[in-house]
């Protein structure tokens, strides 16, 4: 095995061999539990039954077929699926193959929008430092991430970004959380006005921000604050549910919650649960009839897009969801979860937060609780306590980095959907022995 270039070049990876329910085996007989499903994606856990005979009879009818020749049942009913149950006002769905690719045609979508109505100088996207919305040109252009940016800079789109809502790092003593997020959000504005306010495409952010930051929620108005502006000045809100979506935070779209529906909306990771590759972006109306009385067409395509194999996994994954009424299930491990969480780790020094939603939860590690100061990047704390959970057979997703030299280490936790309560402590005794 040296032929295959995963990221890490120089790290040993075990080799996973099996999965069932929660857990996946390595080929030692090993078994971790998933309690971050790789990266937020395996939300039925490995091997469901129902999953596995949807993908055999789907091979046995249809592998493939380019959608320039077909359509399929299978893309049209999920797309069905997904429009009934999307935010208001979205209407029409565009499938891919992953995360990246989904945020990748949401930002084409918003600027052949801007195009077909005549306004093609409406170019700038706005975003949030500490943000991650893919590893494509556009997407990577997108986040806030200078780390991930910087070897590739100049970028293809330049993208202006804003603080993110961090009530953890970011309120003040002597204002409330509201308060808080309402300052955050008028941020947005200043940036628009500075920029013009017609040259401005889009704001692009996550609901619940997950890889880059662990899991953090908004304040309570901050969405409704940022949909308020977005609509003020004509700029397209593209919100970014590759990761906190599809049932993650308890709720089938994380910006339920927050009482909005974005213009795009983008969906990827517990749409097929791992199954397949996949992911879609979600537009709305006014969109979809721009494309259709201009150019007729959307100028964009993937080989793999709506693939039908893809599409049959998205699609069994989301009637499991449904018939098995997972999202109390969500719910209810969620609260477990953070509570334990809480009794486990709300009195240790070197943790300074815990917070999320549902079965996305994160915990922020610190030198020092009072002042909050991350531990030196250079210790690589997340790194260790990946190595360390592994070793106690735990899956969970830690991940550090600095920005302007302030945030630092976390440790994600989203576990499959089916998780139990003694599944549950496991995670959290596990996760105490690797801290
Ligand atoms: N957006 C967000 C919020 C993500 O978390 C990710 C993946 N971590 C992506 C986009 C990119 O998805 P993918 O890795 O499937 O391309």
């Amino acid at each position: 095995m040296t032929h295959l270039l995963h990221r890490s070049i120089n790290t040993q990876l075990p080799v996973a061999v099996g999965g069932k329910g929660a857990y996946v085996m390595d080929q030692s007989g090993k078994a971790y539990l998933d309690a971050s499903g790789g990266a937020a994606v395996s939300c039925l856990g490995h091997g469901h039954p129902d999953v596995l005979s949807a993908l055999h009879a789907q091979l046995d009818k249809l592998a493939y077929a380019h959608t320039g020749f077909f359509t399929t049942d299978v893309a049209e009913e999920l797309a069905d699926r997904l429009i009934a149950d999307a935010p208001a006002g979205l209407d029409h769905v565009y499938l891919v193959s992953g995360g990246s690719e989904a945020v990748e045609a949401a930002l084409k979508m918003a600027r052949q929008y801007f195009v077909e109505v005549g306004k093609p100088q409406r170019r700038h996207v706005i975003a949030r430092r500490q943000s991650y919305h893919g590893n494509t040109l556009g997407a990577l252009a997108a986040g806030g991430n200078e780390w991930r940016r910087s070897q590739f800079s100049p970028l293809l789109i330049e993208t202006h970004h804003i603080a993110p809502c961090f009530a953890y790092r970011e309120q003040r003593e002597d204002e409330t959380l509201e308060d808080y997020g309402q300052r955050a959000a008028e941020e947005l504005e200043t940036k628009i006005l500075e920029l013009g306010p017609d040259d401005v495409m889009a704001f692009v952010a996550e609901p619940v921000v997950g890889a880059t930051a662990g899991a953090v929620p908004p304040a309570p108005g901050y969405f409704k604050k940022i949909r308020e502006i977005c609509d003020r000045y004509g700029v397209l809100l593209i919100l970014d549910e590759v990761m906190c979506g599809m049932g993650r935070t308890g709720t089938l779209h994380a910006c339920e919650q927050d009482g909005i529906s974005p213009d795009l909306l983008t969906i990827a990771k517990g749409l097929g649960g791992g199954y397949q590759p996949i992911g879609a972006t979600l537009m709305s109306t006014g969109i979809f009839e721009a494309f259709k009385t201009g150019s007729g067409f959307f100028q964009h395509g993937h080989t793999y897009m709506g693939h039908p194999m893809a599409a049959a996994a998205g699609l069994a994954v989301q009637n499991i969801i449904r018939r098995d009424d997972l999202l109390q299930n969500v719910f209810a491990m969620g609260e477990l979860l953070a509570e334990r969480l809480t009794e486990r780790f709300g009195q240790n020094p070197h943790v300074g937060d815990i917070r999320g939603r549902g079965l996305f939860r994160g915990i922020e590690l610190v030198q020092n609780r009072e002042t909050k100061t991350p531990f030196d990047p250079a210790l690589k704390l997340h790194a260790r306590i990946k190595r360390e959970a592994m070793s106690q057979g735990l899956m969970v997703y830690p991940m550090g980095g600095t920005i302007d030299g302030r945030v630092g280490d976390h440790v994600l936790i989203a576990p499959p959907f089916i998780i139990s309560p003694e599944e549950v402590e496991i995670i959290c005794d596990r996760l105490g022995a690797a801290v």
